[in-house]
């Protein structure tokens, strides 16, 4: 390993020749191996294991500072962490991929051929993940003392091919293949989590016995700052049998049943919840969120008392931050800890709760709020059950004392939905225990005080606030766009990495015909790039001169990806009937994954790639149209289509998308929005201004308006464009093999309701797509308007959203190094 070390004062030396070293120890001494019989993978880790030896340094300074400076501690707990891959990003942290370049270079290793190698670390599912990911990385940039704290799944996301057009899910086995360099297990850290049994009340105690526990035992990777030595953690929980296999069994033969119960505890932490926006109401799912959010509390307490007698400072010392509801069960969790095991009297305990607790709603959407039975909770958590009533108890008392004993707001208002099978409702549960909640954007932050919150805002007004989300800018532009950052910096120097409103002095340029020119080069050379991808991977030739249209993102009903193959569909039969027109040629690039028990969004993934087959090899369409589904979108294929695209789809019905923040990677990459006023969107519109932006369709006002009275079928009968396209979609126009493949399709529409109201934006989505036809033929008006976009984009930075965090809900300062 890298141990010869020709540095003073202990630190690893960056140039080409200590990495070189660096590198070939440890391709050595960690793998066993000499340049000859070097594959990419072992020199892949030799270079990782290269560059996380020099961030450990960074890693334990800030890990001192913290201690010396007391400072205030963020838990950021997350179900979710969609990071990606770290190679590239920890490079760019420590200033050192220009060399690690030229290094592997000297030893005749190609870096990004390697690098290709690192499997991404995909412990998420969409938005929520990703946003989680950003928010780590602008933590360590801002300098700002944090743990995140989530899941260790063995298998994360799982992996989505496209078999004759449908999606298959297959595992992915991203530890097993080759490890994980970037983690360091801690088998010295371990706690019991414990399930089950029943409580005994001794000396005015409640004592829960008769469990049985799983133990969790931490993984630490370090997340690097940008432009700072700060460097802080990720703490991931695996869990491990409390007792090995059962050697008794295992002595007497009963082979299977002595490692039965030992995978039976391990499972907890086997998969991700591959479920986006929709509830599963697994019990597996149940244990889980109690497994990593009882570590991370016990974890939080244990650190508190290295340091303090007492715990009547813990909510100056310490914030704990719920992101969405999936990790609420840490609020019974610290009270069980701070009650029954540390003495406290309740009240001092909650009012401790209540100062450290903070939540970020991530949904309005009712079968994405989380519920749990009351049945099923008191077999699997009975303390924490009983908790939970004693908190609602005192929380309806109070409310009456307030606003008089009005059954009916009791009843909307408890803890405990009464109505069928009694079910913890626990979104109300995070806004009970919180000093702060949060939406994220204006948008949804008003409609959650209207909506599901609104009895709550009337209670706790103080409460409520918005927050709205961003993107870290160094793995969204200065990674994912290597060329288009270098021309910024060119012109504006690199201080935009971590100061992104200076993207403003970007918009002059926008009238300098070398920057122009610049600009339209390096979109045609990243359009190359992912031509090239899809010509190898999915066998499509795309036109370099076409529009990239791209709808990337999970596949859902609210996001309407439907929508936009009925676009795709009229245009088709309009280029069939006039083929002689001039068309604006189009490539229409979708990706995403569909939820695997969602039929719905598995029908809309067949329906693209059979639209595909047929736009795709007809003679009279050719160039003027194409279009692809590229399979398993993640964030490494994020970052290779979003710098390639000219248009950026942002379609879901006003009122369902929370924020978005794929919106934002797109048009700081100079693509331009077609959308909705829906999350986000709005916001881009006031920043960019509503010339460079495509908004159509209904508001969200205007839609809970029509929902009142809407008939779809008028809508379709009216509309003979429309009408046609669906009417191939449900004769099977797009499948003569099974022509009532899409016939849920259709009726979903036709018959059922169009819950997402596709058809009331139909008209006015073509309408605006004929308008972004007519301005991309004005090339130099278009690149004007992208250039105007990325300009004006700064204030997405994730390092804005963390900044609010941290003044407004945290109250947590930088550290000083
Ligand atoms: C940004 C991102 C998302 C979120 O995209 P939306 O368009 O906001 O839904 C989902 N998945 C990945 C891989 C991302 O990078």
């Amino acid at each position: 390993m890298d141990v010869i070390r020709s540095e003073q004062a202990g630190f690893l030396a960056s140039d080409v020749e200590a990495l070189k070293r660096s590198i070939s120890n440890n391709l050595r001494y960690r793998s066993g191996k000499i340049p000859l019989t070097a594959t990419r993978g072992d020199w892949l880790l030799a270079a990782e294991l290269a560059v996380r030896n020099r961030l450990v340094e960074r890693w334990m300074r800030s890990n001192r500072a913290y201690y010396e400076q007391n400072s205030k501690l963020v838990y950021y707990l997350s179900m979710e962490f969609l990071i990606g891959r770290t190679f590239h990003n920890a490079l760019q942290a420590l200033d050192i991929s220009e060399d690690m370049q030229e290094a592997l270079k000297e030893l005749s290793v190609d870096m990004e051929e390697v690098s290709n190698h690192e499997p991404d670390a995909a412990l998420g599912n969409g938005g929520l993940g990703r946003l989680a990911a950003c928010f780590l990385d602008s933590m360590a940039t801002l300098n700002l003392p944090n743990i995140g704290y989530g899941i260790r799944y063995e298998y994360g996301m799982f992996k989505q091919e496209i078999l004759d057009g449908y999606q298959v899910e297959t595992p992915d086995y991203w530890l097993l293949t080759r490890g994980n360099p970037w983690e360091f297990p801690r088998p010295e850290v371990q706690f019991h989590v414990r399930y089950g049994g029943h409580i005994r009340q001794e000396g005015g105690r409640a004592r829960w016995v008769d469990t049985h526990s799983v133990l969790a035992m931490a993984y630490d990777t370090i997340i690097p700052g940008y432009g700072t030595e700060c460097a802080t953690t990720l703490r991931l929980w695996s869990a491990k049998a409390a007792s090995e296999i059962n050697l008794s069994d295992f002595n007497q033969g009963n082979y299977s049943s002595a490692v039965e119960s030992k995978n039976m505890s391990e499972n907890v932490t086997r998969i991700l919840y591959p479920d986006d926006s929709t509830l599963h109401g697994r019990e597996l799912r149940l244990r889980q969120e109690y497994f990593f959010v009882s570590a991370s509390v016990q974890d939080m307490i244990r650190r508190h008392q290295l340091n303090y007698s007492s715990f009547d400072d813990l909510a100056d010392n310490i914030s704990i931050h719920l992101n969405d509801t999936h990790p609420v069960l840490a609020v019974p969790e610290l009270m069980r800890i701070l009650v029954d095991e540390q003495g406290l009297r309740w009240d001092h305990a909650w009012s401790l709760t209540q100062r450290i607790f903070s939540y970020t709603n991530h949904t309005l959407m009712s079968e994405a709020l989380e519920t749990w039975p009351i049945d099923m909770m008191g077999r699997v958590l009975p303390r924490h059950l009983m908790i939970i009533f004693d908190i609602n108890n005192e929380f309806l008392s109070r409310t009456a004392e307030k606003f008089g004993n009005d059954t009916e707001l009791m009843r909307r208002i408890s803890l405990i939905d009464e109505a069928g099978e009694r079910r913890v409702r626990m979104a109300y549960l995070a806004v009970v225990a919180s000093h702060k909640i949060n939406g994220v954007s204006k948008l949804h932050s008003e409609l959650m005080k209207q909506s599901i919150f609104a009895d709550f805002a009337k209670i706790f007004p103080e409460r409520f606030m918005n927050i709205t989300n961003g993107i870290t800018p160094r793995r969204w532009v200065s990674q994912a766009n290597p060329l288009l950052s270098q021309l910024i910096d060119g012109y504006i120097g690199k201080n935009w990495r971590t100061d992104f409103e200076q993207l403003s002095q970007v918009e002059p340029l926008g009238s300098e015909e070398r920057f122009i020119t610049a600009f339209r080069s390096i979109k045609r050379q990243n359009k190359q790039r992912l031509a090239r991808w899809v010509r190898n991977n999915v066998n499509v030739n795309l036109n370099l001169d076409s529009l990239f249209d791209v709808h990337i993102k999970r596949i859902h009903e609210y996001k309407r990806q439907l929508l936009n193959v009925l676009h795709v569909i009229t245009r088709y039969n309009r280029i069939v009937a006039n083929p002689e027109v001039n068309w604006v040629p189009r490539s229409v690039i979708f990706a995403g994954k569909a939820a695997s028990a969602y039929q719905m969004a598995k029908d809309i993934i067949k329906l693209i790639n059979d639209v595909a087959v047929k736009v795709n090899n007809d003679p009279n369409v050719g160039d003027k149209l194409k279009v692809v589904f590229i399979p398993n979108y993640g964030v490494s294929l994020a970052e290779m289509i979003i710098p390639a695209a000219d248009l950026s789809q942002q379609i879901s019905t006003a009122g369902t998308e929370a924020s978005g923040t794929g919106n934002m990677k797109l048009a700081v990459n100079g693509a331009l929005t077609i959308g909705t006023l829906d999350g986000a969107n709005i916001e881009i519109m006031e920043k960019v201004g509503a010339d460079n932006i495509f908004i159509f369709g209904n508001t969200s006002e205007q839609i809970e308006d029509l929902r009142l009275s809407y008939q779809p079928r008028e809508i379709y009968e009216k509309n003979p464009e429309l009408k046609m396209a669906l009417d191939q979609i449900r004769d099977g126009f797009f499948s003569p093999g099974d022509p009532g493949r899409f016939r849920p399709i259709y009726d979903s529409l036709i018959n059922y309701g169009d819950r997402y109201l596709l058809l009331a934006d139909y008209e006015s989505y073509v309408a605006t797509q004929e308008q972004v036809d007519a301005l991309y033929r004005q090339s130099l008006r278009w690149d004007r308007k992208a250039i105007h976009n990325i300009a004006n984009m700064g204030y997405f930075s994730s390092d804005r959203s963390i900044s609010e965090y941290a003044q407004e809900i945290w109250g947590s300062v930088p550290i000083q190094f």
